[in-house]
């Protein structure tokens, strides 16, 4: 195919084989080229395949730099390796742009280079076409035959985690859509956790090394991309069970306490019931959700300080279905429940 005088062999020699090569610390037995990439899976592994769409104006704003829309295709595809426990390995790109630049492509891969470089996995093939600005990767990983972690293992009585603090996404929106309308003088210096909400929203870091140090400790898991009270509840209805939650240990973003903050840009801090209504329920922080029998609680004490990654107890898995409050915990904590907030 042919746009403008770009020509998408030329683009798949000089970008995404290049990028291809910048990982080779992964094996694989034929990549970009032929008519398909060839891979082999280790004995006593698995092969994990997940993949993930983004569009542009539904999955990121349309101001978003050709960079953190690389960056972020890969990092929410790995995230679902991370909530499985695998290792990832191998992805493959399928990209539609409705006019590309060399220079849109050239910083679109020095996104994916970023994360590649944290994160290693090798792009093995993909698939170029013309049309409204998509980006699809389908990320393959390697896990330990069985062992890996499902929305399905919850039992009762596991304790209820989740890693580092929620609702930051939420605020790095906002400032998204402010800093697209705002004219550029009207820039305020930001703080650093409002910059950290940014972060949060354009690059998002996959939790790679706790999915993986959670095999053996955690029963269920699964990561947070449409909120942690949908996405609990995934792992909920596919386990049978139901959660009572300590909605005052809920790790609420530092960016939506900060008061002070907040109003340098403009916005109204929230209450504290507000704040922590956005924790429950706004997507997009790809951290960990995850259950585990109360006797791993110093294990996965230990693997919080060892990894750095801030974990949260934040209830328990009960018998009866639904989520509740432990501190109303005669009604369930509908989504309807919420609208007080
Ligand atoms: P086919 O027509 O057989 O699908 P293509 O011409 O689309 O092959 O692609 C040629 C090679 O380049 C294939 O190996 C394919 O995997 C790879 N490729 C095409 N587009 C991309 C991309 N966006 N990222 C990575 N590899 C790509
Ligand atoms: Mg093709």
């Amino acid at each position: 195919m042919r746009w403008h005088g770009v020509n998408e062999f030329a683009l798949i020699e000089t970008h995404f084989k290049r990028l291809a090569m910048e990982n080779v610390s992964v094996a694989v037995d034929l990549g970009i080229g032929d008519d398909c990439a060839l891979v082999s899976v280790p004995a006593g592994k698995q092969l994990a395949i997940s993949t993930d769409t983004l569009v542009q104006g539904v999955h990121f704003p349309d101001n978003t730099g050709a960079f953190d829309i690389g960056y972020k295709a890969l990092a929410v595809n790995l995230s679902d390796l991370a909530a499985m426990g695998a290792e990832p390995a191998w992805f493959t790109l399928c990209l539609t742009l409705p006019d590309p630049s060399t220079q849109w492509i050239s910083e679109f891969c020095q996104g994916l280079s970023a994360l590649i470089r944290d994160i290693p996995v090798r792009l093995i093939g993909g698939d170029t076409t013309r049309g409204p600005l998509t980006v699809s990767i389908q990320v393959m990983g390697l896990v330990e035959k069985n062992r890996s972690l499902l929305r399905g293992a919850a039992r009762v009585d596991d304790d209820i985690y989740v890693s580092g603090y929620l609702g930051g996404a939420a605020v790095g929106l906002k400032l998204l859509q402010q800093q697209a309308t705002a004219k550029t003088h009207q820039h305020p210096r930001l703080t650093e956790d409002l910059l950290e909400a940014i972060q949060r929203i354009n690059r998002p870091m996959p939790r790679m090394n706790l999915g993986r140090g959670l095999l053996g400790l955690a029963n269920a898991c699964i990561d947070i991309s449409d909120g942690l009270l949908a996405d609990l509840n995934h792992i909920l209805n596919q386990s049978q069970v139901g959660a009572m939650l300590d909605l005052e240990s809920i790790p609420i973003a530092p960016a939506l306490q900060n008061p002070e903050g907040l109003k340098t840009i403009g916005f109204e801090p929230p209450e504290l019931e507000q704040a922590r209504f956005f924790a429950l329920t706004w997507g997009d922080d790809y951290e960990l959700c995850f259950t585990a029998k109360p006797s791993q609680r110093e294990e996965i004490q230990r693997l919080s300080e060892l990894l750095k990654v801030p974990i949260s107890r934040i209830g328990q898995v009960v018998a009866q279905s639904g989520l509740y409050d432990i501190s109303a915990p005669g009604k369930p904590l509908e989504a309807g429940g919420f609208s007080h907030f």
